[in-house]
C-alpha cells in the first residue's frame, strides 16, 4: 500500500512539474515578447481556415520551437509590425489545403501549425518565413508586393507558394546549392516568397541553413543582391548593421 501510495505521489509531482515546465515556458514567451498564444477558437479573417488542437506534449514541444524562432526578434519588432497573437494548432487548412501557417495581419494574428512530417528545423524555418509574410504586410499593405528593386534580381515564378502544396511529388524545400540566384525550388514559386526564404535562411542557425545561405552568396552574386535588400528592408524595423554584418561574413 505504500508502495502504491509512493508510485502516485511520484506520479502526481511528475504531472505537476512537467504543467509547471510548461505554464513557465508560455509565459515567458508572453512577458519577452507581449504575445498572446491560443491553441483553439480563433477564426481566421476570411474565416477559411480549419485546424485540430494540439494534446499537451505537441504544444508543449511547439512553444519550445517558437520560442527559438522569436529570439531572432525583439519586443519592439513585434510592437512595430503589431503581431500580438499566435495560434498553435495541427493539420491547419486553408481553402481546404493543408498549409504550415496563414498571417493574418487583420486580426494581428499568425496562425501556425505542426504536422507529423515537419522536423523541428523546418518548423524554426518556417516561423521565421511566415512572419516574413507578415512583416512585408506591414511595409506594404500588400502579401505579394512586387518591390521594383527586388524584381531586378528575381527570375523566378509569380504563381505563389500555395501551389507547392498541391503537388507533392517535387522536393520544393531542400537546399540546392546549384540553382542560380535561389536556395530551393520554393523560392522560385514567387519573389515574397524568394525573400521569405532567404530570410528564414539568414535567422535559422538549426540545419546549416545560415552558413549554406553565406557560403551560396559568397559565389551567387545575384542571391547576394537580394540578402542585402531584405536585410535592409529589416533594419527599417530597428535591427542594426545587419547589412554590414553579413558583408563582413560574406567577405571572410
Ligand atoms: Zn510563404
Amino acid at each position: 500500500m505504500l508502495y502504491m501510495k509512493k508510485i502516485l505521489l511520484s506520479l502526481i509531482m511528475t504531472i505537476l512539474l512537467s504543467v509547471n515546465f510548461f505554464a513557465l515556458n508560455y509565459q515567458d514567451l508572453f512577458d519577452k515578447y507581449n504575445i498572446t498564444i491560443n491553441f483553439e477558437n480563433k477564426t481566421d479573417t476570411w474565416n477559411m481556415t480549419t485546424y485540430e488542437k494540439l494534446s499537451e506534449s505537441e504544444s508543449e514541444h511547439f512553444v519550445t520551437l517558437v520560442s527559438k524562432a522569436f529570439e531572432n526578434y525583439t519586443k519592439d519588432v513585434f510592437e512595430k509590425i503589431s503581431l500580438k497573437h499566435i495560434v498553435l494548432v495541427k493539420k491547419l487548412k486553408f481553402n481546404n489545403v493543408l498549409r504550415a501557417a496563414v498571417p493574418d495581419n487583420y486580426q494581428k494574428t499568425l496562425f501556425l501549425s505542426i504536422n507529423d512530417s515537419y522536423a523541428d528545423f523546418y518548423i524554426v524555418h518556417y516561423i521565421i518565413h511566415e512572419i516574413n509574410h507578415y512583416i512585408e504586410y506591414y511595409f506594404w499593405k500588400d502579401y505579394r508586393y512586387k518591390w521594383p528593386q527586388y524584381e531586378k534580381l528575381y527570375f523566378g515564378e509569380s504563381d505563389g507558394g500555395e501551389n507547392a502544396y498541391i503537388d507533392t511529388s517535387i522536393d520544393y524545400y531542400s537546399y540546392n546549392p546549384n540553382l542560380k540566384g535561389f536556395l530551393n525550388r520554393y523560392s522560385q514559386m514567387g519573389e515574397e516568397e524568394d525573400r521569405s526564404e532567404i530570410i528564414a535562411y539568414y535567422f535559422n542557425t538549426l540545419n546549416d541553413e545560415h552558413i549554406n545561405l553565406i557560403n551560396k552568396c559568397r559565389q551567387d552574386d545575384i542571391l547576394r543582391e537580394k540578402a542585402k535588400l531584405i536585410l535592409n528592408l529589416y533594419e527599417k524595423l530597428g535591427y542594426k548593421d545587419l547589412v554590414k554584418k553579413f558583408n563582413q561574413e560574406v567577405n571572410k
